[in-house]
């Protein structure tokens, strides 16, 4: 579920406490850890600290493709569909060069979704365009083509823990992560003017077709 299409939720769940604090996975990634494929943070640790570093929040950090692929590793994007379609059979995941790593991002997936299970996450920030946890605007085939091809959809993991029901929010989702920092922030004063991310001028523009997810 995602929570850009359902923000009656945010309001719904119990305020957080020191004792009682929201449990947040979080893309590896955007929590500093050197698990992106050339072997850094991309540049995004630190993204959500606003978030993660509350005494009222636990974070969950997870790389799915660190653990299902290793690190460092090719580039990862998925052909011939999104993150459901690969999980149908009907998608294939595939690096650069052609070589097929569909099942190691499969097995990253469960083991992220059997990690959230575990620690019983309320809901999940993830880095869109990932193969893996993208949850709004993913490649389409290989990013390296010109101009970079793109779609609307999910990468493997976000399908597998959208299947068992996490509720899912991206680090481009402004206007519904401005929702979930004024829950933990009375203080907080939402912009007006915050967008999600399949509502700014370019994705509607040029992918405007937003999936209904099949879960
Ligand atoms: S798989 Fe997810 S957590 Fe890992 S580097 Fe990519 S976006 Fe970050």
């Amino acid at each position: 579920m995602r929570l850009v299409k359902h923000p009656e939720l945010i309001a719904a769940w119990p305020k957080p406490t020191a004792a009682d604090p929201w449990i947040i996975m979080i893309s590896g990634c955007m929590m500093g850890f050197p698990c992106g494929v050339d072997g850094t943070d991309y540049g995004f640790g630190g993204v959500l600290d606003d978030i993660a570093k509350r005494d009222t929040v636990r974070v969950v950090s997870f790389c799915p493709e660190d653990i299902g692929l290793g690190t460092p590793r090719t580039m990862p994007d998925i052909h011939g569909g999104d993150g459901f379609d690969g999980l149908a059979g009907h998608a294939r995941v595939l690096d650069e060069h052609g070589s097929d790593l569909t099942d190691g991002m499969i097995a990253g997936a469960l083991a992220m979704a059997a990690k959230a299970q575990e620690e019983q996450v309320r809901f999940a920030i993830l880095m869109d365009m990932s193969a893996a946890c993208g949850s709004q605007v993913i490649a389409d085939g290989c990013r390296s083509g010109e101009p970079p091809p793109r779609q609307r959809g999910v990468g493997v993991a976000t399908a597998v823990l959208a299947r068992v029901g996490i509720p899912l929010v991206s680090q481009r989702d402004h206007r519904t992560l401005g929702l979930v920092r004024a829950r933990l922030d009375a203080k907080f004063v939402a912009d007006p003017e915050a967008r999600d991310h399949h509502e700014i001028p370019w994705v509607r523009k040029n992918l405007p077709d937003d999936r209904v997810w099949p879960t």
